[in-house]
């Protein structure tokens, strides 16, 4: 399958750093494009970077969206808000949201529904913290943030792309190591072919410190189908060279 690099850029960026970094990042892509490409921008720059990348074959994504779909939730942007300005991607459970926000495996599983109803593709997030890995829970606590949302969207599972992010590799330089990352990928992969046919087909992308240096060992993971990048999606340089080695 086609490798899929996302650049997440969490809460970064302004009109000129945006728009400079796009350009950036266009004049420098392949032609054509040997692997999908998307952004994960911040919600009030998604009609900004629409407008920069539309047309280019890189992907709008989004960040987080409300599980809810419209009404009194002061602060929330709908599914349906994300899909009329563009968005084809969005994150949902990302750790910095399960732990700064308190986002539950329930609520993350209800996020990716919303998206999926309105036809954008949630991106979901999984991935154990350092006491849950050395406590040897790595497997168990990746397999039940996904359970919670293959048993939600049920016949949908197989439109949902995954992210195995362990949250002690994100924005800390340390990766884990293309075998480490590749081991529970095995494990998603087994979990999501229990659930659907076309398990093999859905791309299985590994976050924390993706970085120029370590993406092609990590991308050459026979279940590592591509990146979600923070960091390194910041520097035009840095993100193309993770997508060349795409
Ligand atoms: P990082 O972030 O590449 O800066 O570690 C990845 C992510 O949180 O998606």
């Amino acid at each position: 399958m086609k490798k899929l690099i996302v650049g997440n850029w969490k809460m970064n960026g302004s009109l000129q750093a945006n728009a400079d970094l796009v350009s950036a990042v266009l004049q420098g892509l392949p032609s054509p494009l040997s692997c999908g490409v998307g952004v994960a921008v911040p919600a009030v720059y998604l009609a900004q970077v629409q407008a920069l990348v539309q047309g280019t074959g890189v992907a709008l994504a989004a960040q987080d969206v409300s599980q809810h779909e419209k009404g009194a939730y002061t602060g929330e942007t709908s599914a349906s808000m994300l899909q009329d300005v563009g968005v084809r991607y969005v994150l949902v459970g990302h750790s910095e949201r399960r732990q700064y926000h308190g986002e539950t495996d329930a609520m993350v599983a209800a996020k990716a529904q919303a998206a999926l109803a309105k036809g954008v593709t949630p991106i979901v997030c999984v991935g154990e913290t350092l006491d849950e890995r050395e406590a040897g829970q790595t497997e168990q606590v990746v397999k039940r943030q996904l359970a919670a949302v293959i048993h939600h969207v049920g016949h949908c599972t197989s439109e949902l792309v995954v992210a195995y992010e362990p949250v002690w590799a994100i924005g800390t330089g340390k990766t884990a190591t293309p075998e480490q990352a590749q081991a529970v990928h095995a494990v998603l992969r087994a979990q999501l072919a229990a659930a659907t046919e076309h398990a093999a087909r859905m791309p299985l992308l590994y976050g924390g410190s993706m970085n120029a240096a370590n993406a092609a060992q990590l991308l050459s993971q026979a279940d590592i189908d591509g990146g979600l990048v923070g960091g390194a999606s910041l520097k035009a340089a840095d993100f193309l060279q993770i997508i060349a080695a795409a």
